[in-house]
C-alpha cells in the first residue's frame, strides 16, 4: 500500500485503473517512474487538446512567471487578461460572427455551468431547466441537477430539483420524431411542463456514452427554444476548443446558442480556466453577483492566448484535425466491425466504440493500459471505449494507438480485427 492508497480518499478514480506514478510527459506521451511509456489517448479528459507540455505554450508561460508579472488578480485588469480578451475577440468571436460577452467564472467546468444556469434563471425569471438523458455537466449541485448518471446524482445527498430530463438524440433509436413530446408540451398549457428558463445540451456526450447529436437535431432544438423564448445553453466544456474539428462544436450545425460554457482546454496547457459566453442582451448580472477568488488566472491567460494565436489564426489546424478524425473513425470502425453489436460513436477526436457486452469496454481499456495506451471508458455502464487523443497527435501516433487498441480488443473479445494501416 502506498501513500496514495493509504492517505488519499476513497473518492479517487483514475488512479485505480491506471496503476502508475506518472512523472513526465510530452505531447501525446506519458512516462511513469518505473520506466514505462504510455501513448495518451485520454488527454486530461479533454484538458490537453494541444498535448502535454507543448513548447509553444510553455515558453510564454515561463517568460510570464519569470518576468515579475502578476499571477493572481481576481478579476482585476492585467495585461495578460487584456491580450487574452483581444485575441479571443479577434480570432474566435469576430470570424464566426458571434456577439458574446465574456465572463470568467471559477476556473472549472462545473463553475461555468453553474454560472450559465444561474444567469438563465435570472434573465428569464423562470426556474425549470431542461437537460438530456446521459448528460454530464459537473459535480456541484446545479450541474448535478442537469446530469443524468444516477450514481453521481445520488451523491448530491439532497433532492435535485427544478430540472426535467429529456431524450437525447438517438436515445429512443429513431422510434419517434425528434422533439415530438417537447414541442407538444411547450405548446399545450395543460401539459404540466412549466415553461423552462433554458435547455442545456452537449453536442457530443463526452462522459455519458459518446452519443453525438446530429446537426439537424441541434437545429431543431435551437428553433424550438427560439420559438418559445427558452434560452439554449451549449456545454462545450469537453467538445469545444477544437475537439470536434471546429473551435466550437456547434459550428457545423450553424446554431448560435444564447450561452456557451467552455473550460477544459481553453487554457491549452492544462491550467484551470473557464469562460461563460452569452449574448449581450443577457448580461444582466449586477457587479459581484457571481463571484470567486480564482476567476481568470494570469498564467492561464498567457497559455490560452498563445494557443489561440498558434493554432486558430487560420484554418490549417482545423483541417489537420479533420484528417486525424477521419483516420481515427476508419480505424475504430474496423475494430467495431469485428464484434457483433459494436458501433462507433462520437464525432471528431471524441470518438469511441460502444460494446453490447458491458464488460468488454472496461476490459479493453485495461488491456490497452497493460500494452501502453491510455484510453478511458464512457457511459452509464462504462460500455464505451473512448478515444480522445490530443489534437496535436501525429498520424503515426494515431496509427500506433489504433494498433494497440485493435490488439487489446482482439485479446478481450477473441474476434480477429483486420486493421490495414492508413498512416
Ligand atoms: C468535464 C465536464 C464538466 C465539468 O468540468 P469540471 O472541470 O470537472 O468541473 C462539465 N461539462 C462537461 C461537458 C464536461 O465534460
Amino acid at each position: 500500500m502506498d501513500i496514495f492508497d493509504s492517505l488519499e480518499s476513497e473518492v479517487r478514480s483514475y488512479s485505480r485503473n491506471w496503476d502508475a506514478v506518472f512523472d513526465s510527459a510530452s505531447g501525446s506521451t506519458m512516462h511513469s517512474e518505473d520506466g514505462r511509456t504510455f501513448l495518451d489517448f485520454f488527454a486530461g479528459a479533454g484538458a490537453l487538446n494541444y498535448g502535454h507540455n507543448n513548447p509553444v505554450l510553455l515558453r510564454p508561460l515561463l517568460d510570464h512567471l519569470q518576468s515579475g508579472a502578476v499571477v493572481h488578480s481576481l478579476d482585476m485588469k492585467t495585461p495578460a487578461k487584456r491580450r487574452f480578451l483581444e485575441t479571443f475577440e479577434e480570432l474566435i468571436l469576430k470570424p464566426r460572427d458571434l456577439d458574446y460577452k465574456v465572463m470568467f467564472p471559477g476556473p472549472t467546468g462545473t463553475n461555468t455551468v453553474e454560472a450559465a444556469l444561474k444567469l438563465a434563471r435570472k434573465v428569464t425569471g423562470r426556474t425549470q431547466i431542461l437537460s438530456f438523458t446521459n448528460a454530464f455537466h459537473g459535480m456541484t449541485l446545479g450541474s448535478l441537477s442537469v446530469t443524468g448518471n444516477s450514481m453521481k446524482r445520488h451523491g448530491a445527498g439532497v433532492p435535485l430539483t427544478n430540472t426535467t430530463s429529456m431524450p437525447y438524440d438517438g436515445y429512443l433509436e429513431g422510434q419517434v420524431p425528434d422533439f415530438l413530446w417537447l414541442r407538444q408540451a411547450l405548446e399545450d398549457s395543460g401539459s404540466g411542463l412549466d415553461r423552462p428558463a433554458a435547455v442545456i445540451v452537449e453536442t457530443v456526450q463526452g462522459e455519458g456514452g459518446l452519443r453525438a447529436a446530429r446537426a439537424s437535431w441541434l437545429r431543431g432544438l435551437a428553433d424550438l427554444c427560439h420559438q418559445h423564448g427558452v434560452l439554449l445553453i451549449v456545454d462545450d466544456v469537453q467538445a469545444g476548443c477544437g475537439r470536434t474539428g471546429t473551435f466550437f462544436s456547434f459550428e457545423e450545425a450553424g446554431i448560435t446558442p444564447d450561452i456557451v460554457c467552455l473550460s477544459k482546454s481553453i487554457s491549452g496547457y492544462g491550467l484551470p480556466m473557464a469562460l461563460t459566453l452569452f449574448k449581450p442582451e443577457h448580461d444582466l448580472w449586477s457587479p459581484g453577483e457571481h463571484n470567486g477568488t480564482f476567476r481568470g488566472h494570469n498564467p492561464a491567460f498567457i497559455t490560452a492566448t498563445a494557443a489561440l494565436e498558434h493554432y486558430w489564426r487560420d484554418g490549417r489546424f482545423a483541417a489537420d484535425v479533420a484528417g486525424l478524425a477521419a483516420q481515427l473513425r476508419e480505424g475504430l470502425s474496423r475494430i467495431a466491425a469485428a464484434t457483433e453489436g459494436s458501433v462507433v460513436r462520437g464525432r471528431g477526436l471524441l470518438t469511441g466504440i460502444y460494446y453490447a457486452d458491458p464488460e468488454a469496454a472496461r476490459k479493453i481499456a485495461a488491456e490497452s493500459f497493460a500494452r501502453g495506451l491510455l484510453v478511458e471508458t464512457s457511459g452509464p455502464r462504462s460500455e464505451v471505449v473512448k478515444t480522445m487523443p490530443a489534437l496535436t497527435t501525429t498520424a503515426g501516433e494515431l496509427q500506433t494507438g489504433l494498433d494497440i487498441l485493435a490488439d487489446a480488443a482482439e485479446y478481450v473479445t477473441g474476434e480477429p480485427v483486420t486493421l490495414t494501416s492508413v498512416a
